[in-house]
């Protein structure tokens, strides 16, 4: 195969940052048969995707391992890794775009790169070619790191004190709460490797070419058009996951039936008796909730005797009480990870217990599930919560700590009550939103073709 072009991509390859980035190459490959996009991401995420839950059908996308820094036989908690995996950036990157740039036999004209990875600004300036950022999250999140300045200046000082300041003077942000806000937007006097990372990128975004966001603009029209003013290109395409096809933007309905059942989820879900009856419950792909969290929550459900689907981790069984398993054998399902798409998708659902991560609230919205919201002190979850329960009203909440009695509380609301009712009807119009995005004359298709021509047309600046 020739190529006329060649895109350099640098993955970030921790949490679930790589997936999205892929999916999105994976259409940018499919309309755009004569560009090689090279893939570059560690083994170890290279391996968990391409393994498990994604192929990659196309002969333009390359897949190139870069080192992730570890020394052999490390050991070390997730922040180390991505201390480690940063050190070794960009030299890790550059080696592999070196190696991909001759085995290709074409110099890159773009280089497209999560967001988190800011050095790719200077290695793009170095090659004289532009760069495309992707932020593989909501529009929100982002305009907080943007607004970063301006909160601190009106909270007036660096230390977080005013937990209740809602951010009233930021477009769009008027409900958020200074205590919602991702414990790396406050560079202090010891910031965090990723609160640096963040103000980094936060520097840099401005020079990129676009700034690619899987949202879609009319879930929080105010903050778009607020971002819009601070970038070249503000392209949001999302929801990724309702898929276009080779060559077009069209909706995918995936099948469930047409999907592996290894573990017996989407069986269980077709057992339940009535349609929304059961709760799902999962913490992400990293998050692990505390043992009192755990112990709350399946107290609760043993009251309640709701039918519930829990993602579990193996290693957190161990936090549940003793004999919870045998008994609520009769009506929960515990995997270690489940088909979450189409388990939200089945009509047996009726609510979802998550911590909020942005991939989880993106497929609760477009599967019409309302959410309990219950968010881990992590990135950006606690704001997300608080757009989920306070702007979009999809959601409850649960203040503070997590306890038995608040979480029987808002399964009632959620499950039983007027409130669910409504918060049902607000998750069906944003879900119509979603899918007029990606429809051919959407806001997101119409993005994702800007896209294409800048990334195929490249000119620095
Ligand atoms: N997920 C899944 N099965 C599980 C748990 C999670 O498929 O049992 C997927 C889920 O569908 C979502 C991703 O993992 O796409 C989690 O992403 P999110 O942004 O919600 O949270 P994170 O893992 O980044 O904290």
């Amino acid at each position: 195969m020739v190529f006329d072009l060649h895109i350099g991509v640098l993955a970030f390859p921790f949490g679930t940052h790589a997936g999205p980035l892929l999916t999105l190459v994976q259409r940018l490959a499919a309309s755009s048969p004569r560009t090689q996009f090279s893939f570059l991401n560690t083994r170890v995420s290279n391996g968990s995707m391409f393994n498990a839950r994604v192929s990659v059908p196309y002969e333009n996308i390359k897949v190139y391992d870069v080192w992730d820094g570890m020394p052999q036989g490390f050991w070390g908690n997730h922040f180390e890794a991505i201390r480690l995996f940063l050190s070794a950036s960009p030299d890790n990157f550059e080696k592999v775009i070196e190696k991909a740039e001759e085995e290709t036999g074409l110099k890159l004209c773009c280089l497209i790169s999560d967001a988190f990875l800011s050095f790719a600004c200077d290695l793009a300036e170095k090659r004289g070619v532009p760069w495309v950022a992707f932020w593989g999250s909501a529009s929100h999140s982002l305009s907080v790191h943007v607004h970063t300045e301006e909160i601190l200046k009106a909270v007036g000082s660096t230390e977080v004190t005013k937990q209740e300041h809602t951010l009233s003077y930021i477009p769009g942000l008027t409900k958020v709460r200074l205590s919602d806000l991702p414990p790396e937007n406050f560079l202090d006097k010891n910031p965090s490797l990723l609160a640096l990372t963040i103000n980094n990128m936060v520097q840099k975004l401005p020079k990129s070419i676009a700034v690619v966001l899987n949202c879609f603009e009319e879930i929080d029209p105010v903050i778009t058009n607020d971002l819009k003013s601070k970038f070249k290109h503000l392209l949001n395409i999302g929801p990724l996951m309702l898929g276009l096809q080779p060559q077009h933007l069209i909706l995918s309905s995936p099948n469930p039936r047409a999907l592996d059942d290894k573990t017996g989820c989407l069986s269980w879900l077709d057992n339940q008796n009535k349609p929304r009856s059961a709760i799902y419950i999962s913490f992400g792909s990293f998050v692990t909730p505390s043992k009192n969290e755990v112990m709350s929550l399946a107290e609760a459900l043993e009251t309640c005797q709701i039918p519930f689907l829990w993602s579990m981790k193996d290693h957190v069984k161990k936090s549940l009480p003793e004999g919870f398993l045998n008994r609520t054998i009769a009506y929960g399902k515990i995997v270690a990870w489940a088909p979450q798409l189409q388990v939200l998708g089945h009509s047996s659902i009726g609510a979802f217990i998550s911590h909020c991560g942005w991939n989880s609230i993106l497929e609760s919205i477009c599967s019409c599930v309302p959410m309990i919201c219950v968010p881990m002190t992590m990135a950006d979850h606690k704001l997300n919560a608080r757009m989920v329960v306070d702007s979009w009203k999809i959601g409850v909440g649960v203040e503070g700590v997590l306890t038995k009695s608040k979480t029987i509380e808002a399964l009632n609301h959620v499950m039983f009550s007027e409130v669910g009712k409504s918060i049902r009807e607000n998750i069906y119009r944003l879900k119509e939103k979603a899918l007029d995005a990606v429809k051919l004359d959407g806001s997101s298709t119409k993005n994702y073709k800007k896209l294409l021509e800048i990334i195929s047309a490249p000119k620095v600046g």
